[in-house]
């Protein structure tokens, strides 16, 4: 082999590892991913408004989501709406689906059926008067606490609800949690689950208004299609 064919030869075999090495990266990153209309329901709680940026934080997520033309969930409490009604109003205003996650907050385990039915019904009122949306069949368990119990969730039949659970908790709650381990749970737990994946953030941490715009980009590039709960 000449000199000239040697260097065709190296270049046609760093050609073809190079061609491999793309091929192996479409398979891992791209059909492993996500199909072409893969479906993704970010679902996003809101709590109790103790954390002094929470109004900040859920206004930024909204503006995230309406940059990147995106619908997801909220479940909201009762607590989160009446201290915020212009951002609850702004949920609807945006086109997010609306659920309700009680009016303060309590494992629904611990309580009585009658303190069920109170927390759960206040909440539902509040955003049906403040947002003018009826937020049935939505709902979600505090803690997701009292989603299997069957007295749990006979109370919340009886009341039109049903708890609706999540696929992948990105844990953006946890103290210190930085946007980039946020992004990544989520981004990896969607491609493991695959079309229906239900992702679960909150509304107040830095940490998932820093996450969000990531996590829909590298979907997005991924070949996923954002979608509320009710288009699942
Ligand atoms: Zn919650």
């Amino acid at each position: 082999m000449g000199h000239l064919e040697r260097v065709r030869s190296i270049g046609r075999d760093e050609h073809r590892r190079l061609v491999a090495v793309a091929r192996y990266e479409r398979s891992v990153f791209v059909s492993r991913l996500l199909g072409r209309r893969t479906r993704v329901a970010l679902t996003i709680d809101t709590e109790l408004g103790w954390h002094d940026a929470d109004a900040l934080n859920a206004s930024r997520l909204l503006d995230v989501l309406a940059g990147e033309q995106v619908s997801a969930s909220f479940f909201l409490t009762g607590a989160w709406v009446s201290a915020n009604p212009d951002l609850a109003r702004r949920i609807t205003a945006s086109g997010h689906l609306v659920g309700n996650h009680t009016f303060d907050h309590p494992p629904l385990r611990s309580l009585t059926e009658e303190e069920i039915r109170d927390t759960v019904r206040r909440a539902g009122e509040l955003i049906e008067r403040t947002m003018g949306v009826d937020p049935r069949p939505w709902f979600r368990c505090p803690y997701g606490d009292g989603a299997d119990d069957p007295r749990v969730r006979r109370v919340l039949e009886t009341l039109g609800y049903r708890h609706v659970p999540w696929d992948v908790s990105t844990k953006d709650w946890l103290e210190g949690q930085e946007p980039e381990a946020v992004a990544k749970t989520a981004i990896r737990g969607a491609i493991d689950v695959g079309d229906g994946a239900r992702l679960l953030f909150h509304s107040w941490p830095d940490a998932t208004v820093g996450a969000m715009p990531q996590v829909i980009a590298r979907l997005r590039r991924a070949g996923a299609c954002f979608v509320r709960l009710d288009e699942l």
